[in-house]
């Protein structure tokens, strides 16, 4: 079995770690010089929309699968006629759109805040009227880890939002007051059968994701989350792994965003679940039986952005992910995780690593 991977950043070398665990071989499609997935596979070092090496991946595999949401539609639809390409292409189109995403949950019953489409300044006025204030412009499309938002506290700020964001669809949403941040995965094999891992704790820093922990001491909100999980899965006839992201504020449960690939917020699978996010996807797109979806203990992750201090590399608690990347302020370079016993235990050794992390002053003069 050959699974051809769209993408080979870091979600495609965990695929591609799993995928050697599992004895499935990878081919990648990646315009990148030496992607951190390069070790696990041959890389076509091609754009994700070229037709020849699109073409040329399809031929050599038996399965296609992609690691992000914005690959294009339009030139992966060819080769979705002649294999499986997983999870399918309608879910990747409804997910680069945020209007359309939200429609979606609008039309399967799956609650969110407000929103509006905002394609001129003067539907930014009758958003902002209609929606009330402080309220949150975003693009509709290629928005990631907080970029392309633009959070409108006061009336003042509209034009500068505008300045910002003007020119390119865009919608204006209601600003959650959150409590906080969870998200569900789950997966879905071909034969319609579901898994659920349990709910994630995410806790984000200028907009990119800090924290992961799971399970979620909140009865009730896990089994919600699942259900919402479960109707998208089962409305895109879906395959592979699906996060979909919320909002807790309250008693209230309100969808932010899926994507349609295996998530950061689930990198605690990898120790921390009987079956790891990419294992199970793998399963689920190459027709594998699913694994469990139960988790082992208390899990968390602590993502390391912009440097890999020395100290990560010798943690007593902890398991160091490191993708290999070049040092870049702003860039995902590896995460670690840990397993506990119980939550205080979990919550403790996170914090000691936290405080480490944050502390250590890295080789390369950035801080993380
Ligand atoms: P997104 O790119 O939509 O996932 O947004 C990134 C982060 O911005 C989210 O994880 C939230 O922390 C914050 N955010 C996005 N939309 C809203 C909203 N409508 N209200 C409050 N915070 C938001």
């Amino acid at each position: 079995m050959r699974v051809g991977i769209i993408g080979a950043g870091q979600l495609g070398q965990m695929l591609g770690i799993a995928a050697r665990d599992l004895g499935i071989e990878c081919r990648f499609l990646d315009p990148s010089i030496e992607p951190p997935a390069a070790a696990y596979g041959d890389v076509i070092q091609r754009p994700f929309d070229d037709a020849d090496a699109l073409a040329d991946i399809a031929a050599s595999c038996d399965v296609i699968t992609y690691e992000f949401e914005n690959v294009p539609v339009a030139a992966l639809q060819p080769i979705a006629d002649k294999l499986p390409v997983y999870p399918p292409t309608e879910a990747l189109r409804q997910a680069q759109d945020r209007l359309n995403e939200k429609r979606l949950f609008r039309q399967l019953g799956i609650p969110l805040a407000g929103i509006q489409t905002v394609d001129s300044r003067e539907d930014l006025d009758s958003a902002a009227s209609a929606l009330g204030l402080p309220m949150v412009l975003k693009t509709r499309r290629l928005g990631y880890d907080g970029k392309g938002q633009y959070v409108i506290r006061n009336a003042a700020d509209k034009d500068a939002a505008w300045q910002a964001l003007g020119g390119q669809p865009l919608i204006a949403e209601q600003f959650v007051p959150f409590d906080f941040e969870v998200s569900s995965i789950g997966v879905r094999a071909a034969n319609g059968e579901t898994r659920i891992y349990p709910l994630s704790h995410n806790v984000h820093r200028d907009g990119i994701l800090h924290t992961s922990c799971s399970p979620v001491d909140a009865p009730g909100l896990g089994d919600l989350a699942a259900d919402y999980v479960n109707r998208l899965l089962q409305h895109l006839d879906y395959v592979g792994v699906l996060a979909l992201e919320l909002f807790v504020a309250g008693d209230q449960l309100l969808a932010n965003e899926f994507a349609p690939r295996v998530h950061n917020s689930g990198h605690w699978t990898i120790e921390g679940a009987e079956t790891s996010q990419f294992e199970n996807h793998l399963r689920a797109v190459t027709g594998m039986p699913l694994g469990s979806t139960a988790g082992r203990g208390h899990a968390g992750m602590l993502n390391l952005i912009g440097a890999i201090p020395e100290a990560a590399r010798s943690l007593e608690h902890g398991v160091l992910h490191d993708y290999g990347k070049s040092p870049r302020p702003g860039r995902k370079l590896g995460h670690i995780t840990i397993v506990a016993d119980s939550e205080a235990e979990r919550d403790a050794r996170l914090d000691i690593i936290n405080q480490i992390v944050t502390q250590s002053t890295p080789d390369t003069g950035i801080t993380p």
